[in-house]
């Protein structure tokens, strides 16, 4: 079997294993064979270049939304969560079957090109099983239920049981998951909880918004607003006390709980995260959050608490790309002093023992992670600027 060897000045091997100037040997069925550190005088024997930049393993996307490509650019940025829910809302337009799934399709394309190797998926109809049952990426579907009260969380969980069995017969990984905070009437999470206790990890939207944040603590904002006065619906869902009690149950199950976004995490939820959680992930999805909320997660109160920081992309209708460089590209410009292999485990280690992606996220002898090349002109300065990602030995994608 061929073997290839690529050569950079950085190998993020795992965490706290970073090799100045090593190479990486791999087969032609992505498995790993060799990580060894490699002398200029080595290389030039070898006939090999010492690339400028990152060898790592190939991305993991923590969070990402893949059935909604289509509607790629059709929501206007800012005004928050409320102003984003109404937009949705007032669409109103049904698109043609094909139309979606060329999108989908494309986005798929997208990931592969990006390096991406892996993602957690959140699916609110069997839209993509076609996709998932034939692909070669690594994935984990969240079906995703939300009914702010009994009566639409009642619906919404016959909906969601019929969804999930279609993935399941599809042979696709697949569990129930919740929507977000506000989104989830409490009769509606005692629904799911045998599906909950029986699954080994679930996705929750939380603490995206400000918004959110004053919906949980006070029953007030416009998210509230916008549900309850100008929807007519009874909001049923959690308080900040009652949805913590239950995080504290399933974190005490261990539960791998993805908590995406955090971007309003109050530094008291930050510590209740850290004490009750001890196997959750904080999931921010860098330009989404932009888009939605005109900011970011605090990354340097995330590191201090000593939490796992994953990364994904969200979908295409609130995330100008599905990049996951790009991702790491937004925050290292508002946060530039947080070193760059810190983010790269972030896209890759972090997001694949957060997702429960087994023999991903390490170039690890004997593994197939996938393998990426970080081209980074600017390193040297501590920035993304003009990175690039080359995937080398990704086979993932389609086999259709
Ligand atoms: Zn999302």
């Amino acid at each position: 079997m061929e073997v290839k060897h690529y050569a950079a000045q950085n190998v993020l091997v795992k965490r706290g294993e970073l090799l100045r100037n090593g190479v990486v040997s791999v087969a032609e069925d992505g498995t790993i064979v060799n990580v060894a550190p490699i002398t200029e005088e080595e290389a030039r024997r070898q006939g090999l270049e010492i690339r400028e930049g990152y060898l790592c393993a190939g991305f993991v996307n923590a969070h990402t939304h893949s059935e909604l490509s289509f509607l790629d650019g059709l929501f206007l940025p800012g005004g928050s969560m409320a102003a984003f829910l109404r937009q949705i809302d007032a669409m109103r337009v049904q698109f043609d079957a094909d139309l979606i799934r060329t999108a989908q399709a494309k986005g798929y394309e997208t990931f592969a090109k990006e390096g991406i190797v892996a993602y957690a998926d959140i699916s609110n109809d069997a839209s993509t099983a076609f996709f998932k049952k034939n692909e070669l990426f690594r994935s984990v579907t969240f079906v995703e239920m939300f009914g702010v009260n009994r009566t639409l969380g009642e619906e919404a969980y016959k909906v969601g049981t019929q969804v999930l069995r279609e993935f399941q017969e599809a042979g696709v990984t697949a569990y129930m998951t919740p929507h977000a905070t506000y989104s989830v009437s409490g009769r509606l999470w005692e629904l799911m909880r045998p599906q909950l206790e029986a699954s080994p990890i679930f996705s929750l939207h939380y603490a995206e918004t400000a918004q959110e944040i004053d919906f949980l603590e006070n029953r007030a904002g416009a998210i509230y607003d916008l549900f309850h006065r100008d929807w007519g619906r009874d909001v049923e869902a959690y308080g900040l006390k009652d949805m913590e009690s239950l995080l504290a149950y399933y974190g005490a199950l261990h539960k791998h709980i993805l908590l995406v976004h955090c971007v309003s995490l109050t530094p008291a939820m930050l510590e209740f995260i850290k004490t009750s959680c001890p196997e959750a992930t904080i999931v921010p999805c860098p330009e989404s959050n932009l888009f939605i909320e005109g900011r970011l997660a605090d990354y340097d109160r995330l590191r201090a608490a000593g939490v796992r920081i994953a990364v994904g992309t969200d979908s295409l209708s609130s995330s100008p790309s599905l990049s996951i460089l790009k991702q790491l590209q937004v925050v290292n410009t508002y946060y530039p002093t947080i070193p760059l292999d810190e983010l790269l485990l972030w896209a890759t280690q972090n997001g694949a023992e957060g997702c429960k992606f087994e023999g991903l996220g390490c170039l690890e002898v004997g593994s197939r992670p996938g393998l990426n090349f970080i081209k980074t002109p600017y390193a040297n300065k501590g920035s993304l600027a003009k990175a690039t990602v080359e995937p080398l030995a990704n086979l993932r994608g389609f086999c259709l």
